[in-house]
């Protein structure tokens, strides 16, 4: 009980130097939400979205998962990418994938993780369908980094791929999808440049009309 009452004596400190700032900013929180952003990351502890992009809450829509993956019979995270694509109107989603994944890591190794295995395959097969990019010569870590930055690729296509996002684009909506990575040995962000913002942009196969 008593980590559970320094949290809480945590949350108090938190909101008070909050409402110091601004007294009204729960206030006009609790009217409604209008982030910009979709956030789709990895559940790592050290990759939290607000505090590395310096948001504070009500700015940015968020779902986290093993490896930041979007798959499409995942129906929390379809249902998460439509909520935000079709009530909230976010004008950006950001997949970001994090070096030093221990998913991705996971997913390189010949061993069962038994209930994750099933998750961690969709990461494998990424490695698969791209196994001619890993060469010889590379280190193991140079490896890693490169599955997980065509992880992150990968799913920024996965995104782009759904019948939400594509309906937004062929309404008009302005929504741009990008793909990130972070480093968690310096906090420091870098743009993948794969950035979407139309349904031309994307294998004509997966177009829905
Ligand atoms: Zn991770």
């Amino acid at each position: 009980m008593s980590l559970l009452n320094d949290l809480l004596k945590n949350n108090k400190q938190w909101a008070e130097d909050i409402l110091k700032e601004d007294p009204e900013f729960f206030t006009h929180l609790a009217e409604q939400q209008s982030p910009e952003y979709l956030w789709i990351g990895c559940s790592d502890s050290r990759v939290p979205a607000n505090q590395l992009l310096g948001l504070m809450p009500g700015d940015v829509f968020v779902h986290r998962n093993i490896a930041n993956l979007v798959i499409h019979t995942d129906l929390n995270c379809m249902s998460v990418i439509k909520y935000a694509v079709d009530v909230l109107k976010v004008k950006h989603i950001i997949v970001t994938g994090h070096y030093d994944c221990g998913g991705i890591r996971a997913a390189m190794e010949k061993q069962s993780f038994e209930l994750i295995d099933g998750w961690l395959r969709n990461i494998k097969d990424v490695y698969v369908n791209h196994r001619h990019e890993f060469l010889e010569s590379m280190t193991d870590k140079q490896k890693l980094d490169h599955l997980t930055e065509l992880n992150i690729i990968e799913q920024v296509k996965n995104v782009c791929h759904t019948t939400c996002v594509q309906n937004a684009w062929l309404k008009g909506q302005d929504l741009t999808v990008h793909g990130l990575i972070y480093s968690v040995k310096n906090g420091r962000l870098k743009d993948l440049q794969v950035n979407f913002d139309n349904i031309d942009s994307i294998n004509d196969l997966y177009h829905i009309n």
